[in-house]
């Protein structure tokens, strides 16, 4: 069995409401088919879904599908797969996967293209070898990964805004669809940050599991200011304290507190979170198998058990591929705590599949369809592409 194909398909699910409900217009700036707020250096995020698919053919007409996270320049993954990646793997058998992810990694090593586009590339295309390994063998990929740890995953469900009757009023909405554990999204000052988690645990009640990522928005001093605020609510986690790149300041505040730091949705290789795990710089590592791929993901994630670590992926706006991606490396990952989801995304996120894996009772299953479980209607990705 050789690679005989390899093509990116950038696509575009419009998505018109998306931002409506909970973004002040003078808290953004507009740029057209992109909003960043205007207040905070945080992401600059699409009106939009955006993302781009890797489909690989074999010489014996198998097909696999991978995901290519791409939320912002869609074309740009595509631009490197259909570049580098199918010029070096071509011609290959996909069960060399590991190898063809290290031969195209190693092409570009040497000019410090380490991580950004370029892994999301290699990881859509990994994705899509396993698939199709998967599928030559008539096994899903988590059996492939060493087997199934758990029959299934606990998620969390998204949401976010600005205020505490509103963001209760979600909650509680939440918690009716049968989701156990939630998480807020919130860039809002640290007084009005606990106002609304203080709202939010008193609509949901103590058995309710609530996390809060704050997008980098943080200095150390505010974070841990914060934390001892959230613990006394009973929070899990306190996700991305502060900047990206501040390694110490996030193992500051991880000995500071008491409750667990959850970070690294940015670290796409293992030797990006080499130094997140030598320093203890987080209690619970989230990789986005939409990032790192399924070879990388389950490396990170077998070093989460070497260090003593949870692992609970991270799933930002990446489609129904990223999301199975990330389910096979749960599901045989010895540490895996918790999944992220987005309930209402959901139906948006998956409109090109019809057939995948998604959450009943707020639990993902994975049942025995070989590959990675997606059953894409080609038709449909291809009129989305843009
Ligand atoms: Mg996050």
């Amino acid at each position: 069995m050789k690679i005989a194909k390899v093509e990116a398909f950038p696509i575009k699910l419009p998505h018109e409401d998306r931002y409506s409900e909970n973004t002040r217009e003078d808290e953004m700036n507009d740029y057209g088919d992109y909003i960043i707020s205007r207040r905070h250096w945080t992401s600059i995020y699409p009106k939009h879904l955006e993302t781009t698919l890797v489909r690989i053919e074999t010489d014996n007409g198998i097909v696999g599908w991978g995901e290519a996270f791409a939320p912002v320049a869609r074309r740009t993954p595509a631009t490197v797969i259909e570049d580098i990646c199918r010029t070096v793997i071509l011609g290959h058998d996909p069960h060399d996967v590991e190898y063809l992810w290290y031969r195209t990694y190693s092409s570009m090593r040497e000019r410090g293209h380490g991580t950004g586009f370029f892994i999301d590339a290699l990881s859509g295309v990994d994705q899509a070898l396993w698939d199709i390994i998967g599928k030559a063998l008539g096994k899903p990929v988590y059996k492939l990964l060493g087997g199934a740890y758990r029959d299934r995953l606990l998620v969390y469900n998204g949401f976010g805004g600005t205020d505490p009757e509103t963001m209760s009023r979600q909650a509680a909405e939440i918690v009716a669809l049968g989701y156990r554990a939630l998480k807020l999204h919130s860039r809002a000052p640290n007084r009005r940050l606990v106002e609304i988690v203080s709202a939010v645990r008193e609509t949901v009640g103590p058995e309710i599991e609530l996390r809060v990522d704050v997008h980098t928005t943080r200095t150390v001093s505010e974070a841990i200011l914060l934390g001892r605020e959230l613990e006394k609510l009973d929070v899990n986690w306190l996700e991305a304290p502060v900047a990206p790149e501040d390694v110490d300041g996030h193992a500051e505040i991880a000995r500071a507190l008491d409750m667990n730091v959850a970070t690294g949705e940015w670290l796409r290789t293992s030797y990006e979170w080499k130094s997140w795990f030598e320093k203890r710089a987080v209690d619970v590592p989230m990789p986005d198998i939409g990032r790192t791929g399924i070879s990388e993901g389950r490396r990170i994630a077998m070093l989460c058990d070497y260090y003593n670590l949870p692992v609970a992926p991270h799933v930002g706006a990446g489609c129904i591929l990223a999301i199975a991606a990330g389910l096979h490396v749960a599901m045989a990952a010895p540490r895996y705590q918790i999944f992220e989801h987005g309930h209402h995304a959901m139906p948006l996120k998956s409109s090109f599949a019809d057939r995948f894996p998604d959450v009943v009772d707020g639990y993902f299953t994975l049942d025995d369809t070989p590959g990675l479980g997606v059953e894409i209607n080609e038709d449909r990705v291809r009129a989305l592409v843009s």
